[in-house]
């Protein structure tokens, strides 16, 4: 259960504070990567199908763009705040650092609830998020991408408001766009896929065969989507995964012992990830609470959903069997969690780690769009298993040598990154 009080933007600082102490930062160098370079925050008024007005409220964070242009996805969610936004951008920072691609961090949000919106009046807000920013905004300054509820048309409506505002052809403004729109192949299964290239890596250094595994997913979008297919691909056994219902406003999770069906699953699931809870009961899946996803007896968790999952509530349900994590979300896994997990000697894949196949392909597609040249699936899904290998064992090899916690060997390397290019720059 989320607590109330959770405010990711105190989590993401106290995280770095601690890293950056023990990296021995200066207070310059600190000040500088605490807090956001830029935000922006402003209306979005709307004329609705009913021919009333609404004005949502949107937001841009442009947490550092020392390595290269700012990147990172638009939110869309009813409970969206300027604090979770700022969290987010900085994970970007650090996200793109690790996988070391040349990006900064950046995110951007609307508050608002897809569910209740027609496609008309979502694709007024992408264009009235983009007429609010689109100064502010471009391919070589800080370039948006899909992230919750947002998907590849709602790029596509941003990316033509803003060539409509620029006069120009700008494909590498927005990633994350349909193929042949300036999309990339393997975009909308590279963070799940990404996900599973670590886990894939983890388990080998942990001698465990990945046929003999079980696992439990949270959440079912798109991330956790592909993880799921290329786990079972690899020949894992996925056995629960939860998901939000919102007529219900609760999630439940869907149990199967011996392994989830992905393609019966898919055709129950709405755009948003939601399982037909009775068509799910129809096909002999038991329904559990939502929170039974982290109770299961299973030898690795994947929370892909929303921040605030693992936390301190919840983080002494996981069962002695579990002995890996990897977090397809950002941000799943507070401070408290963390120091727990630590003592029960699980192997966490941190997010910004785990989840970074999504912005590493979202680099292809814009190297794709400038050179107005595509790559074929193989090649794209190749260059993402090299990098999502690479940075997995810089991680784990520090974190060895070390004797230090996954989290924490990620964001040493990823701040030391951050920090050297400002100090270059002579920033600080
Ligand atoms: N929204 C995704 C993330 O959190 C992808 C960002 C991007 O492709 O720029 O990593």
């Amino acid at each position: 259960m989320a607590s109330t009080s959770f405010n990711p933007f105190v989590m993401a600082q106290q995280q770095f504070d601690a890293v950056a102490a023990k990296l021995g930062l200066d207070q310059a160098t600190c000040d500088l990567l605490r807090n956001p370079d830029r935000e922006y925050h402003f209306n979005i008024p709307i004329r609705m199908d009913d021919g009333s007005y609404k004005v949502f409220r949107g937001f841009r964070v442009q947490h550092n763009d020392a390595r290269g242009p700012c990147k990172g996805g638009i939110r869309f969610h009813p409970q969206e705040t300027v604090d979770t936004v700022r969290a987010l951008a900085m994970w970007m920072t650090w996200k793109t650092a690790v996988v070391d691609i040349p990006l900064g961090g950046g995110k951007g949000g609307v508050v608002c609830d897809p569910h209740h919106l027609s496609l008309r009046e979502q694709e007024a807000i992408c264009r009235g998020w983009v007429r609010q920013i689109a100064r502010n905004v471009g391919p070589i300054q800080d370039v948006p991408a899909p992230d919750v509820m947002t998907s590849g048309q709602h790029m596509l409506w941003m990316l033509d408001e803003y060539e409509k505002i620029t006069g120009m052809k700008y494909p590498g403004f927005i990633t994350g766009k349909p193929l042949g729109m300036g999309g990339s192949l393997g975009r909308t299964e590279a963070t799940g896929f990404g996900v599973i290239y670590t886990l894939r890596e983890a388990l080998k250094e942990l001698n465990i065969d990945i046929q003999n595994t079980t696992a439990s997913f949270q959440g079912f979008g798109n991330v956790s989507q592909y993880a799921i297919k290329l786990y079972m691909d690899y020949g894992g056994t996925a056995i629960s995964v939860s998901c939000w219902d919102h007529k219900e406003q609760k999630s439940f999770t869907y149990r199967k012992k011996d392994g989830l069906n992905l393609n019966e699953l898919l055709e129950i699931t709405n755009r948003f990830g939601e399982i037909d809870r009775q068509k799910a009961m129809d096909l002999g899946y038991e329904v559990l609470p939502g929170e039974a996803w982290i109770e299961q007896e299973v030898d690795i968790l994947v929370p892909a959903a929303l921040e605030n999952q693992i936390n301190a509530n919840t983080v002494n349900s996981i069962k002695p069997s579990v002995k890996l994590i990897a977090e397809g979300a950002n941000g799943p896994t507070t401070i408290e969690a963390d120091q727990v997990i630590q003592s029960k000697n699980i192997w966490v894949i941190p997010d910004f780690l785990a989840n970074a196949g999504g912005v590493t392909c979202s680099y292809f597609e814009q190297v794709q769009c400038n050179t107005n040249y595509y790559w074929p699936l193989d090649e794209v899904l190749t260059k993402l298993d090299n990098i999502m290998t690479k940075a997995y064992h810089s991680v784990s090899e520090l974190a060895r040598s070390r004797n230090l916690y996954m989290r924490d060997a990620a964001y040493m390397i990823a701040i030391s990154r951050v920090a050297e290019a400002c100090k270059m720059r002579g920033w600080v």
